[in-house]
């Protein structure tokens, strides 16, 4: 037989190991991976010269903005940003405009996404206006439900722990997790109104008004409800060792929690904010060193399950605001996690086993990505190729994102993504996009 693709004289990480080999390509998945004397004939072959071969990171915390907020992002710039960082599937956060809470608007969503998409991407949805439509909701092809503790998003009234339980009992039935961004609202408002008569309006008060405690309050009321609502919950970006003890203690009493951390609450501080300004607003914020310390930990030690980017693009004026309290929260973040894990990995702070289970096995599995997140024969071709080599500066100028600014902007970096195959695609080459817009699919959960 004649196969779509061969890739040879890769180093690839298959089976905990890397291993010299090739690997065969057909119909979008992987058909096989030995000795290249092994492999069958193929339409094309590319050889990747020794270059490390990992499975494409999936990140399942991403904002693609597009329809009302476009401007900000769109499906084919943050795409093209997924591939050019070496991420093969992303999952799309649901505060957009108009927000995603319906079975209607996440069919839109998914059609406008498949004409412009250069990676898979699968659609979180917030709680809809009346919950008979959850069930409607999953069968259209929801990853998740996420809720925003943080803030009014979807329909359901934060306040009222009971109709929390009842929604999250409808999301259990479906099988879906529901993702949750874990700030107490009610403390923030408190903070922020104490805040505003003070006059305050400066970083610090922004550090005051998102404190630790909120992010406490709200995964231990998250983790409740969760409970008995019987929901496998999802706890997004734990910025705090406290937070993350309590999922942590979760888990060990037996509950079906997990939980993710990004690079920039990992590799930045609040002095980093307090010196740098606005530009690094963000929710929750960044922490000081005795939490990073504990994230670090958990990162390395399994208590953290998954990194996400939680890329989060705008313009430089919504990030230049002149009250902090009108400031943007968030920076893009799809070109930067790949090259800072591999950086943490060449610097013996965290394994390459630990790297690929943070950003690919584990969350395949918790979002229920069947054949994705891992290489063998079988699996979805979702391939990335990494020159480990390669030092370079982190270039926000250059980001295929809309959003060309970064904390980690002029960072320096050691491994970069030089290839990236979506489906057995090649979709990018050297940091070039080289597909055509569509190429990635849209892509639901696989659960029982
Ligand atoms: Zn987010």
């Amino acid at each position: 037989m004649i196969v779509d693709l061969v890739l040879v004289n890769a180093k690839a990480y298959y089976n905990k190991q890397i291993v010299d080999c090739a690997l065969a390509i057909e119909n979008g998945e992987i058909f096989k991976i030995g000795k290249e004397t092994q492999m069958p004939s193929a339409d094309e072959r590319i050889d990747l010269k020794n270059l490390l071969l990992l499975p494409g990171l999936i990140d399942a915390h991403v904002h693609l903005r597009d329809e009302g907020k476009a401007y900000k992002e769109d499906f084919y710039t943050g795409t093209a940003a997924a591939a050019a960082g070496g991420v093969t599937t992303v999952l799309d956060m649901p505060n957009n405009d108009p927000v995603t809470m319906s079975a209607t608007s996440l069919r839109n969503r998914m059609h406008l996404a498949e004409k412009k998409a250069l990676v898979n991407i699968g659609f979180y949805s917030e709680f809809p206006n009346s919950l008979e439509q959850i069930e409607a909701i999953a069968a259209q092809g929801a990853v998740a439900f996420k809720l925003f503790m943080a803030a009014q998003i979807g329909s359901l009234n934060l306040k009222d722990d009971k109709s929390l339980v009842e929604a999250f009992r409808k999301v259990a039935k479906t099988g879906l997790p529901i993702a949750v961004h874990a700030e107490d609202q009610a403390s923030i408002n408190l903070n922020v109104q104490a805040l505003k008569l003070a006059k305050r309006d400066d970083l610090k008060a922004f550090l005051q008004a998102h404190s630790e405690q909120a992010e406490l309050k709200a995964i231990e009321r998250g983790l409740k409800i969760a409970e008995d609502a019987e929901a496998r919950l999802h706890v997004c970006h734990v910025t705090t060792k406290n937070g993350l003890d309590t999922i942590t203690e979760a888990k060990r009493s037996g509950q079906k929690v997990t939980c993710e951390v990004t690079p920039h609450h990992l590799l930045l501080s609040q002095t980093d904010f307090e010196r740098t300004g606005a530009m690094l607003t963000v929710m929750p914020p960044l922490r000081n060193s005795h939490n990073i310390e504990a994230l670090q930990e958990g990162v390395s030690n399994g208590n953290v399950d998954i990194v996400t980017s939680d890329h989060a693009p705008h313009t430089i004026d919504e990030k230049s605001a002149r009250s902090i309290w009108e400031v943007k929260v968030g920076f893009p973040g799809l070109e930067t996690t790949l090259p800072l894990l591999l950086t943490m990995v060449r610097a013996h702070r965290l394994s390459l086993d630990t790297l690929v289970r943070l950003v690919a096995e584990k969350p395949a599995e918790i979002f229920n990505l069947k054949d994705r997140g891992r290489l063998g024969r079988g699996w979805k071709a979702d391939i990335l190729v990494v020159d480990f080599k390669h030092k370079f500066k982190i270039q926000a100028s250059d980001f295929h994102s809309k959003a060309k600014f970064s904390p980690f902007d002029g960072w320096e970096v050691q491994g970069r993504p030089v290839k990236t195959f979506v489906n057995g695609k090649l979709v990018m080459d050297e940091q070039k996009i080289v597909a055509r817009p569509g190429s990635g699919s849209i892509i639901g959960s696989q659960h029982a």
